[in-house]
């Protein structure tokens, strides 16, 4: 499979504010925060987009979501709120076909998405 920015990344190809890292997962800081926070959650295994998924990646897409609260209570954002976001395709705005979950928080959120 053809490299991605994210495995670029996770392969110190090029530099990214990590403020995550096991051997699932990587959670960057997003070059153009959308939000006062705002993290991308990467698995290091490369999955294009939400559609490719199998069952056996069930539990990857566990530790993303419950990274993704650990790290909304570190940042102090979990009561007043924040949003978990996967884009699928260009149609929802993905640009990066590496899976990633976006948390973004830190300010009031509308509804509905843009
Ligand atoms: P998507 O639009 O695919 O859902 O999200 C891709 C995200 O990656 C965007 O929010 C974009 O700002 C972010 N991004 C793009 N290039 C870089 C980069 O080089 N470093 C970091 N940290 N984030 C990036």
């Amino acid at each position: 499979m053809a490299e991605t920015l994210f495995t670029k990344i996770i392969n110190r190809q090029i530099p990214a504010d990590i403020v995550f890292e096991d051997n699932d997962l990587i959670a960057i800081n997003d070059i153009n925060p959308q939000a006062p926070v705002h993290i991308l959650i990467i698995p290091k295994k490369v999955i294009p987009t939400i559609n490719d998924l199998t069952e056996a990646d069930m539990p990857l897409i566990g530790k993303m979501v419950f990274l993704a609260k650990k790290l909304a209570y570190e940042k102090g954002i979990s009561s007043d709120g924040y949003r978990l976001v996967y884009n699928v395709n260009e149609g929802a705005g993905q640009t990066i076909f590496h899976l990633h979950l976006h948390l973004i928080g830190g300010r009031k959120m509308n509804w509905p998405p843009g």
